[in-house]
């Protein structure tokens, strides 16, 4: 047996996930996001099963874009971050790819282009999140300059959310009061009505953001972008991660576990050790008492993460054995629980495992 650190992608489960999308908005375009490898889970593979049922991509940078052209897609593929400088103009008239436009510079560049085909623009309007996107009250005359543009097609709008996955939150209803007066008051010819504001948390909980386009990322992916990570609802967690067991054994009371025996055995108990560590992605700063899933049960992680193993406590599982599998997160654990328990999100769990973790495709349930 060669060593397991793989993570089964069930394209079944994408599937359903969009439908959830479809029925949380059920009249607006999907734009699906799969920057970052799909976050992790593969751009191609991802991009072929939603392709059918959806009206864009959204990646953030030309690497992650022409893939999806050279498969032969011809949706529509919005950059999220447009172009990087004005050198890339001609690829993105050439391959038809929509950039969103945040700078003033980004407006000269095009003015100063001469392209074969004119390129779709998003203006994107910072009305709260104070990352990128002209100020609401500039955002209506770059709109307009762009839109006048030879080498610009139809202008259309976006804004992101800083708050959406938290529901009480009064910034929301704040941001999108601003966005809805500029997308609406629109008169230029070519800037369009249309607009984008809805992340996956706005397109479950704030149905006045879903406009005309939505932009799911991670509740594609099955899990849940709140904060909250029990309230995944009915999204199917579409990767399952999964190792193996490559040793068991006792130890005596006060015997250490792992580097710096962060980990001391308060009395004679089994250990297990598991093929699977930082060097996967696994997170090193996991904390002892991390779930993870043995023989139909979750245990415990214990000691520090070393680059290729973690050990488990098996004191509730004496019967698991070498060789058996360990998900370390798939539908138990639920990835949320454990980016919980790591004080991070499920996203950059899913977006930082390395190219080591071998990715493996299929339809229907990973015992299926
Ligand atoms: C990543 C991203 C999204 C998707 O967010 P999720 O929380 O994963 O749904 C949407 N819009 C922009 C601009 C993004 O960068």
């Amino acid at each position: 047996m060669s060593r397991v650190a793989r993570a089964t992608i069930n394209l079944d489960a994408l599937g359903h996930n969009l439908a959830v999308v479809r029925r949380s908005a059920p009249d607006t375009n999907v734009m699906a996001v799969l920057k970052a490898n799909a976050y992790g889970h593969g751009l191609l593979p991802v991009a072929h099963t939603l392709a059918p049922g959806i009206q864009a991509f959204a990646v953030s940078c030309t690497e992650e874009a022409l893939p999806l052209r050279e498969a032969g897609l011809q949706h529509r593929i919005i950059l999220l971050e447009g172009f990087f400088d004005a050198t890339e103009l001609a690829l993105f008239s050439a391959r038809r790819l929509d950039a969103v436009v945040h700078q003033p510079w980004q407006i000269e560049a095009l003015a100063a282009a001469d392209l074969p085909h004119p390129i779709d623009c998003w203006l994107k309007v910072d009305t709260g999140m104070g990352r990128l996107g002209f100020a609401p009250a500039d955002a209506k005359a770059a709109a307009q300059r762009l839109a006048a543009l030879p080498s610009v097609g139809t202008v259309r709008w976006m804004t992101h959310l800083a708050s959406a996955d938290e529901p009480d939150r009064a910034e929301t209803e704040t941001q999108l009061m601003r966005f809805g007066e500029l997308a609406s008051t629109t008169s230029a010819a070519s800037v369009s009505t249309e607009a984008t504001a809805a992340n996956s948390a706005a397109t479950l909980s704030w149905p006045q953001a879903h406009a005309q386009w939505v932009r799911p990322g991670i509740m594609l992916y099955g899990a849940s972008p709140f904060s909250d990570s029990s309230r995944h609802g009915p999204l199917q967690p579409v990767m399952q991660l999964e190792a193996r067991l490559i040793s068991v054994k006792q130890l005596p009371a006060g015997h250490g576990v792992g580097y710096g025996s962060r980990f001391v055995c308060p009395e004679a108990m089994p250990v297990g050790v598991v093929s699977i560590g930082y060097g996967d992605g696994y997170p090193r700063h996991a904390p002892d008492g991390t779930p993870v899933w043995i023989h139909g049960q979750r245990v415990p992680l214990i000691g520090k993460v070393s680059m290729d193993m973690i050990a488990v406590d098996l004191r509730t599982v004496p019967q698991a054995s070498v060789g058996e599998p360990v998900i370390l997160w798939g539908e138990h654990p639920h990835a949320g629980e454990v980016a919980e328990a790591c004080d991070t999100i499920s996203y950059e769990l899913f977006c930082r495992l390395t190219p080591r973790v071998q990715r493996v495709y299929r339809h229907g349930g990973a015992d299926g």
